[in-house]
């Protein structure tokens, strides 16, 4: 088999990680995205670690897992037999659905997490790969921090999974501490020392915590995995899963290396991992393989000149393949609504009724304020209408003085439940100010972990996208806004990250899988 499955867990390992927690309707619209980019297999989440993750696995497997051609909805569970009831439970309504087990296999964590036996985890594995068989066809089993375990115990595990009836076999690098040579050497031996591994499809989920998580499935894959897990963007617990567009240009571009091919429409990377980064409020660093501001050659102005006489001397990969757009010119003032669906509907959002309306409003707001409205701008817009739940606190009017030789001072008035609230606040700048008067009508307390500013366009009418991380008294949520105003922008981000804080997940369980 010449073909690559990919497994993208951006929904479950991904999300899990401090500060990229999405809602149930934040993970639907990345689910839809993700069927769009095609991926084989979406890793939804983890059931039984809180209702609302429960909940949004289930309208994943209802919602986008019926649709035709739909990926598999997988979702993961603990060897429990309980868990694996209720990750069955969230899963099943879709055409094809997928239970992911795990348990450690190393004897740290057997000692200090599960405070188990070998055989007593090698009898809990196989109860549990027996049980979701029961349920269905499509059973994966993953060793936690398999690249710490005792080897040979680690493959009577497997062998014995095997026989109890899991169809893929994943190898997890779940601290992030292989290194590419002996990683491919343990892929290799699994195959050797494990029977019945010429039945199973073989996975690798690695870490990046040294860096080598691509480097790490794409030498699985010369060794014999055919399945990676990986995330968009790279996002996941620590410093990250493997990212899943530098796997798939890595093979795409060096297809003569790796004679693979996967299933991903590549065009459809861009606005994945830019609809990511407006769900999250959390931007990609610039030099950032594949989806970077800086990842194509002609934006380096040292190489320009090369560029112009001919792009192939700098550039591997073209925008085009990931779908980056060139930002010409698309709407403006006197654009209507037609033209305004239109448009949406190429950039792949499918919008009609109120849907349609709002973003409509939120289309002519902003044509009112800016000349040229881009793709990237209606992006913005609708990805922050459509993954907003019904928000507590609402921004209902704005002032503030600033300048300098004066105190900055703000004005808010806010809405909640239909009432009105306003204060006001003063601050070290207007940002500042703005967020001080918004605790005052609150009475909750922010303090700012992290602010990031964004032009989603050129020119100097752009539209700001704020991302910011605000720890409320030792609870950490993070929000987004977006204005072509800056400081209204920051006050919007404040807002959704409030709003996230008033409407929490509650985790109840907190294991951070494989
Ligand atoms: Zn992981």
């Amino acid at each position: 088999m010449n073909r690559v499955i990919i497994f993208d867990t951006t929904l479950r390992d991904g999300e899990q990680a401090p500060g990229f927690s999405m809602n149930t309707m934040e993970k639907l619209e990345m689910a839809r995205q993700l069927a769009r980019l095609n991926v084989d297999v979406i890793e939804a989440g983890f059931p039984i670690s809180s209702e609302e993750d429960f909940e949004a696995t289930r309208e994943v497997a209802r919602q986008v897992g019926t649709l035709e051609n739909a990926p598999i909805i997988c979702g993961l569970s603990r060897v429990g037999l309980g868990d694996i009831d209720r990750c069955w439970e969230a899963v099943r309504h879709a055409r094809r659905a997928r239970i992911h087990t795990f348990v450690a296999t190393s004897d740290i964590h057997l000692k200090y997490k599960l405070r188990k036996s070998r055989a007593e985890v090698m009898k809990a594995a196989v109860e549990a790969v027996r049980h979701a068989r029961g349920y269905c066809e499509d059973v994966e089993f993953s060793p936690e921090d398999a690249s710490r375990s005792d080897f040979d115990y680690m493959c009577d595990v497997l062998s014995a999974v095997i026989d109890a009836g899991a169809g893929t076999i994943n190898i997890p690098d779940t601290v992030g501490y292989a290194i590419p040579a002996e990683w491919a050497e343990r892929i290799a031996r699994i195959q050797e020392k494990v029977p019945g591994s010429d039945r199973v499809v073989l996975s690798v989920h690695c870490h990046n915590d040294l860096g080598q998580a691509v480097a790490n499935s794409l030498t699985a894959i010369v060794h014999g995995a055919r399945q990676v897990e990986c995330t968009i963007n790279g996002i996941g617990e620590r410093a990250g899963n493997a990212s899943l567009e530098e796997i798939v240009m890595a093979l795409r571009t060096r297809k003569d290396f790796f004679g693979m091919e996967t299933r991903v429409r590549s065009e459809e990377i861009f606005k994945t991992s830019r609809l990511l980064s407006h769900i999250t409020g959390i931007h990609v660093q610039p030099n950032k393989a594949v989806v970077g501001e800086n990842a194509f050659a002609h934006e380096a102005g040292i190489h320009q000149d090369g560029v112009l006489k001919e792009k192939l001397t700098y550039e591997i990969m073209r925008p085009e393949d990931i779908g980056r757009p060139s930002n010409k010119l698309v709407l403006g003032k006197h654009s209507g609504r037609h033209a305004l669906a239109a448009r949406l509907k190429d950039l792949g959002f499918d919008l009609a009724g109120g849907d349609l309306d709002r973003a409509f409003r939120a289309f002519k707001d902003l044509a009112d304020r800016k000349k040229e409205v881009y793709d990237e701008d209606l992006i913005a817009i609708v990805t922050d209408e459509a993954t907003q739940t019904e928000a507590v606190y609402q921004l209902d009017y704005l002032h503030v003085i600033s300048g300098t030789g004066v105190i900055p001072s703000a004005t808010v008035r806010l809405r909640k439940e239909g009432q009105v609230f306003q204060d006001s606040g003063v601050g070290d700048g207007p940002v500042d100010a703005v967020l001080a008067a918004i605790d005052a009508i609150t009475g909750l307390k922010g303090r700012l972990q992290d602010y990031a500013l964004r032009a989603a366009t050129g020119g100097k009418d752009a539209i700001g996208e704020v991302g910011v991380k605000v720890d409320f008294d030792g609870t950490v949520v993070s929000g987004r806004g977006a204005s072509t105003d800056v400081i209204e922008a920051s006050a919007r981000a404040y807002l959704s990250a409030l709003n996230r804080l008033v409407q929490p997940a509650g985790r109840r369980v907190r294991d951070v899988g494989p």
